[in-house]
Order: structure tokens, then C-alpha cells, then sequence
């Protein structure tokens, strides 16, 4: 290691925890439909205070005002810390292993894309299609420039939309819905075909796990609602970081090495 790339990490940290800080912000204006989208500036939930630059260190300024808003001492909820957190270490995660300047740039925006798509379906219960469509057409781009063929993501691209559009059409949108069916177009296009499978398994997991955990201590009822499309997202972040890795282990381990690679 040399001193360079710690100083990139800890900027690529400290980027990733700004723009998390941002994103927690948009996720709140997509959903309740707020003026200034992109440009609006930061306020409390609560007294709607305009917050000021030094109320905005991301994680310091949260962990120092002991998760309270400054001036109307509310409390601010958890979820704001965790947004600059998880996305400053994703960024430093992405930056640490890719230092490709062409392939860089769109695995970060992938990964900031399905970090807000992620949050925005768990606490919704909705797909943002202003956010996805966009995601999709970009994603749709970039497969041209890739080391596989486009045919091998357009593939991935078809089996995602159609495992979700199945189960829409089968279940009259009982099961999953209609916005699942854009979570695996563009976890398609994103992964290509061989780990958008795994990413499709890896989801089913994550939200087994999540749903017993709230079971077990959320005291979450059975019929509680769990969306389970939104799961994809993490998924696809572990699938985006090292999927190749998790699939040849599990390749190796199933004992289907001997008649699959890739
Ligand atoms: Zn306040």
C-alpha cells in the first residue's frame, strides 16, 4: 500500500458519505414529491430548519449532536446516519478494488443507483421509476462498452424482466410488483446472465434473512408485507463487487464446475 491510494480511499470514503447524505435527502423529496429534487437544500424532517454546512459534516455531525436535530432537538431518525455510512464505505469498497478509469465510473453510479433504489422500495413499498428508467438507459449504454458481448447482458436483461413478469402476470400482481419487473431488466444489463441468476438467489436469501430477523425481533406479524424485490439491490452490489468470485465458489462447491465456467 502506498500513501496515494490511502488518501484516494479516504476521499473516496468521505465522497461516498456526502453523497449518502444527499441521497437520504432525494429519497425523502422523490417520495413526498418535493420542489427542488436535485438541488433543493438540506432541512430538518421535523422543524424543516434549513440545515446549515456545519450541521452537514456527514457521521460527525449526527454522532455529535447525539442523533438530534440542533435547533428544534428532535430526534432524527437513525436511517440518516446509516445512509452516509453504508454509502461511504460501498464508494470505498468500489474505489479499493476497480481503479479502472473505464470501469470506475459507471460500477459507482450503478452502485449509488441501486443503494437509493434499495432504500426507496424497503421503506416505500415502491419502485421509483424516475430514478430506475434512467438507470436502465444507462445501463443499456454501457453493455457497448463491456468485455463481454452485449448479447450476454441483453440475455441477463431478459431473464431478470421475465422471472418478475411472470410472476406479475401469474399472480395479477399479488406476488410481486410491476416495478420488480425493471429491478430485473436492470440488474440484467448491470451483471449479464450468469450472476444475474446467482444475484436472483443471493436476493431470495437476504430477504429470508431479513424477514426472520424482524420476525424473531421486530415482532413483525405474518402478514406483514416484506418487499422482497428490493433485496435484488444489495444483491446486485455483492453480485457488481466480486460475483464472479461467490460463482465459481459456488461452481466449485456444488460440484458443476466440471461442467460450467465462466
Ligand atoms: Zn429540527
Amino acid at each position: 500500500m502506498i500513501y496515494s491510494d490511502l488518501i484516494i480511499w479516504i476521499f473516496a470514503f468521505i465522497f461516498g458519505t456526502v453523497l449518502g447524505s444527499f441521497s437520504g435527502a432525494l429519497i425523502h423529496r422523490l417520495h413526498f414529491d418535493k420542489p427542488g429534487l436535485w438541488t433543493g437544500r438540506s432541512e430538518c424532517p421535523e422543524c424543516k430548519t434549513t440545515l446549515k454546512w456545519w450541521n452537514l459534516f456527514p457521521l460527525f455531525s449526527y454522532a455529535f449532536q447525539g442523533g438530534k436535530c440542533a435547533y428544534c432537538h428532535k430526534r432524527i431518525p437513525f436511517i440518516y446516519f446509516l445512509y452516509e455510512l453504508i454509502f461511504g464505505v460501498t464508494f470505498l469498497l468500489f474505489v479499493q478494488k476497480f481503479s479502472s478509469p473505464e470501469v470506475l465510473p459507471p460500477l459507482l453510479f450503478a452502485a449509488w443507483a441501486l443503494l437509493v433504489l434499495f432504500f426507496y422500495d424497503y421503506l416505500y413499498f415502491e419502485v421509483d421509476l424516475r430514478i430506475t428508467i434512467p438507470a436502465i438507459a444507462l445501463a443499456f449504454i454501457w453493455v457497448f462498452f463491456r468485455e463481454q458481448a452485449p448479447s450476454f447482458y441483453f440475455i441477463g436483461a431478459a431473464i431478470g424482466g421475465g422471472f418478475y413478469a411472470l410472476q406479475y402476470f401469474a399472480s395479477g400482481g399479488k406476488w410481486v410488483g410491476s416495478g420488480d419487473m425493471y429491478f430485473g431488466v436492470l440488474l440484467g444489463l448491470l451483471l449479464g446472465w450468469p450472476l444475474l441468476l446467482l444475484c436472483l438467489f443471493m436476493a431470495y436469501i437476504i430477504g429470508v434473512i431479513t424477514a426472520i430477523y424482524l420476525i424473531i425481533f421486530k415482532d413483525y406479524g405474518r402478514k406483514s408485507a416484506l418487499p422482497m424485490g428490493a433485496f435484488l439491490m444489495p444483491a446486485g452490489l455483492v453480485c457488481l463487487y466480486n460475483g464472479d468470485w461467490w460463482l465459481n465458489m459456488y461452481l466449485t462447491w456444488s460440484g458443476l464446475g466440471q461442467y460450467y465456467s465462466f
